[in-house]
């Protein structure tokens, strides 16, 4: 183990991509990670920047940082894979969209931008599971998924195979500095450790690490189910625009999600899963009877704006740098946001692709 240049407080997608791109290149880096539910493992992995933007209007900045974001997944897909010993469930087939209704396929056919346009008789063809009530669809052929619990394991792996380090069960409370600089971190039960660049990387747990105004970040409770894959079920992601399900290659399919700001329990509403299950099964008909495996809740960290924060910390000290808020896309947007804080770390090279992510925009 090399001796810390970087600490990164936080072992989620974010912090552990980071980590591994750090450790990679031969920067000696540590994860910190408190052991606290990650968003991460509440994730159905889907890599959809198509859909995302096209949805919710994240346009501009966002829009291109993801797709580099997808480019750079299918890049490194296979090279963690490798070193990890840990098969992703990486899946870059495409996710279908489908319309229920005269209003959305009406807006599929309008703007069927980074996507292909199907009608009725061709959704069927080409996804026969899907009930013969949809009336078009919009398949983007570059989105995808990964098993995002798989991935985790998998960059854990990395980051230690690479020469990175991971301490597990330990919470970063505060950053310490020397003068205007960082000179490490303090954890709760008041070790030092030290280093000259610092990472929060905490997901939507960020208040006493991140020098944040109160409420830029925030968590968006997601709750989500997994059924069994059985017989008729569909080949590829599906989504609607109230559910979406993801097969998975263990026998799972992933159905979710809701959304609740400002909720930080993580128990699962029976009702509100059983509204996105009876959504799911009214795109897919042939799952009504598959047996239900597991459901769950996670804690999206979000911003006002729907953007990540990533960038060094405006009020500074120097060293410190915040790759946080990524919402609904965390696992989308990892590969990105490695690259643009590991660029920042090796050649003090501020990406021009992360200049809209400033936390400076909230103050
Ligand atoms: C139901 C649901 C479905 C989703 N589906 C998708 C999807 O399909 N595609 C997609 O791209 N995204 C999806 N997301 C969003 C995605 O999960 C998040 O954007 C992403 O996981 C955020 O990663 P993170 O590393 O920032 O945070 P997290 O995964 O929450 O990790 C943060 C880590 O930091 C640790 N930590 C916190 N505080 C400290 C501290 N002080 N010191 C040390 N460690 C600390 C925690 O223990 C945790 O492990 C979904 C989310 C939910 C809830």
């Amino acid at each position: 183990m090399r001796k810390p240049d970087v600490i990164i407080a936080g072992g989620g997608i974010i912090g552990l991509m980071t980590g591994w791109m750090l450790a990679r290149a031969g920067v000696g880096v540590t994860v910190i990670d408190a052991g606290a539910p990650a968003a991460t493992l509440a994730a159905a992995g889907m890599l959809s920047p198509s859909f995302e933007n096209a949805l919710h209007g994240g346009g501009g900045a966002l829009a291109a940082f993801s797709q580099e974001s997808l480019r750079r997944w299918r890049e490194i897909a296979p090279e963690l894979m490798e070193v990890s010993g840990v098969d992703l469930d990486f899946d870059a087939g495409g996710i279908l969209a489908v319309a229920f209704d005269d209003f959305e396929a009406a807006a599929f056919a309008a703007d069927a931008g980074g996507g292909d346009y199907l009608d009725r008789a061709e959704a069927l063809a080409f996804e026969p599971s899907l009930s013969s009530s949809v009336r078009a669809a919009w398949f983007a052929k570059n989105d995808g998924q990964v098993d995002p619990r798989r991935a985790r394991k998998a960059l854990e792996r990395a980051l230690i195979h690479d020469g990175g380090a991971l301490i597990r069960g330990k919470r970063v409370a505060g950053v310490a500095r020397y003068v205007g600089n960082v000179a490490g971190v303090i954890l709760d039960n008041g070790e030092r450790l030290s280093a000259r660049h610092v990472v929060i990387a905490a997901g939507a747990r960020v208040d006493g690490v991140a020098n944040l105004p109160k409420g830029a970040v925030f968590p968006v409770k997601g709750e989500a189910l997994a059924i069994a894959r059985v017989a008729g079920a569909p080949k590829r992601v599906i989504r609607t625009g109230k559910a979406y399900l993801c097969p998975k290659a263990d026998g799972r399919i992933v159905i979710g999600a809701s959304e609740i700001k400002d909720d930080w329990s993580l128990n699962p509403d029976e009702r509100r899963i059983g509204a996105l299950h009876a959504c799911a099964m009214a795109a897919v008909p042939a799952l009504e009877d598959a047996p239900e495996i597991e459901r769950w809740a996670g804690l999206r960290p979000a911003t006002k704006d729907g953007a990540p924060v990533i960038g060094p910390a405006p009020e500074g000290p120097d060293g410190l740098f915040y790759a946080l808020g990524h919402y609904r896309n965390g696992v989308l947007l990892a590969p990105a946001t490695a690259d643009a804080v590991a660029a920042f770390i090796q050649r003090g090279r501020l990406s021009p692709s992360i200049a809209a992510f400033s936390a400076a925009r909230f103050t």
